[in-house]
């Protein structure tokens, strides 16, 4: 609820004062229990940072975070440590995200241990069981990280996000780094996985065509801000908000003969976070900015089924 997230940067040479970098600035989201919900915006709109903070990874800078009926922000380390059971990550880049030093048994049995799992014995059960869970062979549990394609790696980094049993995942970008045929394979094992562990995702991703396959709903971020809500399905049919029907348009067609006509494009360049311009803050980019769009800023409304921050939706 109205979550922020904001950073100083710079500040402290020749008396040169900080500035703020508005990361999250005032989301609200809810996700409802055993969807897939995606967020989608170029790099640089604060997808990552506010997939972070809802796990408390960054503690927000204002707003509130509610899981299961439980304020978050307001916890402490020991009942935030309990509930962190229940919320894990999978992160974007496979090859970054595990220890080359450990052995796949040891990474995953750091998060059983850390929330006092079971005997060793149990533990050791346990990584077998999340190693086929994921589709590997438990032989595979003396390897080290190097010895595994970047599938296999990210296949053990959703294992071990899945070690305590988790209700709620949050997967950072988790297919980028892989080509398109691994990525389809990683995108079945977790729409698998969803199905079987009763799991809800929160998606952060650039890709639509990855957002099209896989999530239930959609929400479209831009300079901190979300723009646009919407089911899947109504989205992509019928986006209402300028930068999320420009940001459609921008993905390659297979033929761009094959519908003909011109493409609406995006204009000019992201403002810089640290100086965000007055009003809508598409306005410098948006081919149907008009004067009040200059000025004032437009909240979120309910609007055909979407939830959307324009002055002037599409549909109008
Ligand atoms: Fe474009 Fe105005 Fe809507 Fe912003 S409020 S997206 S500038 S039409």
């Amino acid at each position: 609820r109205a979550l922020t997230k904001h950073f100083h940067v710079g500040g402290g040479f020749a008396g040169r004062p900080s500035r703020v970098v508005r990361a999250v600035d005032g989301v609200t989201l809810d996700i409802r229990a055993r969807e897939t919900f995606a967020l989608v915006g170029e790099s640089g709109c604060g997808k990552t940072t506010l997939g972070r903070v809802m796990l408390r990874l960054q503690e927000p800078t204002s707003g509130e975070i509610v899981y299961d009926g439980t304020e978050l922000t307001g916890l402490g380390e020991g009942a935030m440590r309990a509930l962190r059971k229940k919320m894990q990550i999978v992160f974007q880049d496979p090859y970054a995200s595990l220890n080359p030093r450990m052995r796949v048994e040891q990474i995953l049995a750091e998060p059983l241990r850390s929330h006092g799992y079971g005997t060793p014995a149990e533990i050791r059960e346990r990584c077998a069981e999340l190693l086929e869970l994921v589709g590997l062979r438990t032989q595979y549990l003396r390897n080290y990280p190097h010895q595994f394609s970047g599938g296999q790696r990210q296949r053990i980094g959703i294992a071990r996000a899945l070690a305590n049993k988790p209700d709620f995942v949050v997967c950072d970008e988790s297919v980028s780094a892989l080509d398109v045929s691994i990525q389809a394979q990683v995108l079945n094992l977790l729409a698998d996985l969803q199905d079987q562990l009763k799991l809800t995702y929160f998606f952060i991703t650039h890709d639509l065509a990855v957002v099209r396959q896989f999530a239930d709903r959609v929400g479209v971020m831009f300079l901190g801000r979300l723009v646009e809500v919407g089911t899947t399905e109504e989205i992509f049919a019928r986006p209402l908000h300028p930068y999320t029907m420009l940001l459609m348009a921008a993905v390659p067609r297979p033929d761009p003969r094959a519908r003909g006509g011109e493409r609406p494009m995006m204009q000019g360049e992201i403002p810089s976070p640290m100086a965000l311009p007055p009003g809508c803050r598409f306005h410098t980019r948006c081919p149907f900015a008009r004067d009040i769009c200059r000025v004032e800023d437009p909240v979120l409304q309910s609007r055909a089924g979407h939830t959307v921050a324009c002055h002037f939706p599409l549909e109008s």
